[in-house]
């Protein structure tokens, strides 16, 4: 187990993920949970980062800051997603390194995989095909990520691991229809389209991206948090290490999910001009699970518990 006297850094805590893991490294009594907003230094400016690891001194890294956003945002916005995340986890990586870091957890994303890759994916079929076109930029900045990893491993002998979750959802998630994820993209469709029915009397439908055939899975973000502090705690490995629930759905079966939940009532179309993106993305966790750590959060209890914290928070939050 690492140290819960001695300062760990969680990176991009405004974040999804990053929020996440504050609220597990706490509740876990970790004394001297850090955190800094783009303020306190832009991480992809390699001069503040230094600056800012040589004041703090870290004892353990994770990180899981990034330029995220889901189908729309990848493929309008390339150059941002590969710029801004090669120099993010080049900064962090090896200001690491340079203060002498006791063990850092860098986070991949399951999107990194080969588009056309076996199902489940297993660690080792990374780099072993083409990768989606949607993703490419985000997902070549990523993979720079994992094999830096490596690298200051092999060189240097750094304790720097790396997971890979699946496509997560939850608490802080981003409700904007232009750049977020699928869950949280659908549970603001059905919202919007309930208040817009109510208003006018007439029942309401919800467009559908694609054609609902593509199968995700999908995971809590707080057991995306209790299995990075697992892993902080159990694993000092080379290999990456999948984070997911083991089981998928299509998009259809989710749509499903997400309008009984939020409007049952709502018919739903789909829109065949937008892209289905990869086929298929289910994870093979048999690595993690062997390690001793398995997913707690079912859909059936994770979207209702979502779309309350949407509505405590986002919709009535004024
Ligand atoms: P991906 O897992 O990287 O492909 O990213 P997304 O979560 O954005 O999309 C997953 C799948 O959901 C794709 O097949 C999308 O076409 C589909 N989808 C259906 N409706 C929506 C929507 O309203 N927003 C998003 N982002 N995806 C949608």
């Amino acid at each position: 187990m690492i140290d819960r006297t001695r300062p760990v850094f969680l990176s991009g805590h405004r974040g999804m993920v990053g929020s996440a893991l504050v609220r597990r490294f706490e509740a876990a009594g970790f004394e001297r949970v850090l955190t800094a907003t783009r303020r306190d230094m832009d991480l992809r400016d390699q001069h503040q980062v230094d600056a800012w690891f040589e004041e703090n001194r870290p004892a353990y890294v994770v990180h899981a800051a990034g330029t995220v956003g889901g189908i729309h945002a990848n493929r309008s916005r390339p150059a941002d997603f590969l710029y801004d995340n090669l120099m993010i986890h080049a900064t962090v990586l090896h200001a690491a390194h340079r203060t002498g870091v006791d063990k850092l957890l860098y986070l991949g994303s399951s999107c990194i995989y080969p588009r056309d890759c076996p199902q489940p994916i297993r660690e080792e079929y990374l780099l072993t095909g083409p990768l989606e076109a949607t993703n490419e930029a985000y997902a070549i900045a990523k993979i720079a990520g994992l094999k830096s990893c490596s690298a200051y491993r092999q060189q240097h002998g750094s304790n720097f691991i790396s997971a890979m979750p699946t496509n997560l959802y939850g608490t802080n998630d981003n409700f904007d229809l232009a750049n977020s994820h699928v869950l949280p993209a659908l549970i603001r469709k059905f919202h919007d389209c309930r208040l817009a029915a109510e208003a006018s009397g007439a029942p309401g439908e919800v467009t559908v991206w694609g054609s609902g055939r593509p199968r995700r899975e999908f995971l809590h973000v707080d057991d995306l948090a209790d299995a990075c502090l697992y892993l902080m705690d159990h694993y000092d490995g080379e290999s990456t290490i999948n984070v997911g629930t083991g089981e998928d759905l299509t998009i259809a079966d989710l749509v499903d999910l997400v309008r009984q939940a939020v409007y049952p009532e709502a018919t739903v179309s789909y829109d065949a001009s937008m892209p289905d993106g990869t086929p298929r993305k289910l994870l093979d966790v048999s690595k993690l699970t062997s390690l001793g750590w398995k997913a707690q959060t079912a859909l059936s209890a994770g979207i209702p518990a979502t779309y309350a914290w949407f509505l405590d928070h986002v919709e009535n939050a004024d």
